[in-house]
């Protein structure tokens, strides 16, 4: 029975060393890329060419809205040789939404992922599932029984299994900022930053969610992003931590969780889902409380 015991804790002391081994590889491999991305991909910029970018830009928008054709625009020679800037001047201007609005774009995109990520997690699915029950769900359904643990958790433990998750894009954009060429890549400067955004959103969204649940010690810049609502606020998080737990899942800047409650997002698609399979939401979260109860 001894020897039995021991066993089994040997096995939970390796399994803990390795996962903690994988988690320091992940952030290390994550935090590199994110440093070679965001560098190469600010190299690209023509620094010098940015007032006249701003100007050519707000240029071409008026002309837009006047209706003037493309060769009348007086920009149209300065945007050629932007970043960003597609060939053939001004009808090829992108528009003034998509050129400057990547980071935001790019803080929806990863508020709605973490968002379908979260409800999915708590909604569907048993703990008991292979792989995902125990490695994902779990994780899940603990964070409603006991909200503070995450506050225990150190910066490796908090961000080491999204740091996983965003490898892969980052990869992508790394490969191809050392592979393309520089005019290939100033076509594609516009995506990539995007990507790259949702990634560095997607990497920091545990700790984010992490600070949500801290109410002491936090540093003064971290309290004013909740503030001013840049990142996800401490009263947003609140409300998805009353049981039973079926609104407010997005967890990076929170931006969606109240319009998305205003049009009954999650319930439609949950109510859509429940047609169709005959599963109902939350059914195995119920067990799961009532089990540790
Ligand atoms: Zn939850
Ligand atoms: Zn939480």
């Amino acid at each position: 029975m001894c020897v039995g015991l021991a066993a089994e804790r040997t096995d939970l002391v390796s399994r803990e060393s390795s996962k903690r081994y994988q988690e320091y590889c992940c952030v290390a491999t994550c935090f590199s890329l994110m440093v070679y991305d965001v560098t190469n991909l600010l190299l690209l910029i023509r620094w010098e060419l940015m007032p006249s970018v701003m100007l050519s830009i707000e240029c071409c928008q008026r002309n837009r809205e006047k209706n003037v054709k493309p060769p009348e625009c007086p920009c149209g020679q300065r945007r050629e040789n932007q970043v960003g800037a597609g060939k053939g001047g001004p009808s090829a201007c992108p528009p003034l939404l998509l050129t400057n609005s990547y980071p935001v774009a790019g803080a929806i995109t990863a508020d709605f992922l973490s968002g379908l990520a979260h409800w999915g997690a708590d909604t569907w699915g048993s703990v008991d599932l292979p792989i995902v029950g125990k490695a994902f769900i779990r994780t899940f359904r603990e964070h409603h029984i006991d909200p503070t643990a995450i506050t225990r958790h150190d910066f490796i433990e908090t961000n080491g299994d999204n740091c996983l998750m965003t490898i892969l894009p980052l990869l992508s954009t790394a490969y191809k900022l050392h592979t393309q060429t520089h005019e290939a890549l100033e076509q594609l400067f516009v995506w990539e930053c995007f990507v790259v955004c949702v990634s560095i959103l997607l990497t920091f969204t545990n700790q984010i969610h992490k600070w949500s649940h801290i109410y002491f010690g936090l540093p003064r810049w971290v309290t004013l992003l909740q503030e001013w609502h840049i990142i996800l606020p401490r009263r947003d998080h609140r409300i998805h931590h009353i049981s039973p737990h079926d609104t407010y899942f997005c967890i990076t800047t929170g931006w969606l969780n109240y319009p998305l409650e205003k049009i009954g997002f999650w319930r439609r698609l949950e109510n859509l889902i429940q047609a169709v399979t005959g599963e109902k939401p939350r059914s195995d979260d119920m067990k799961w409380a009532q089990k540790i109860k």
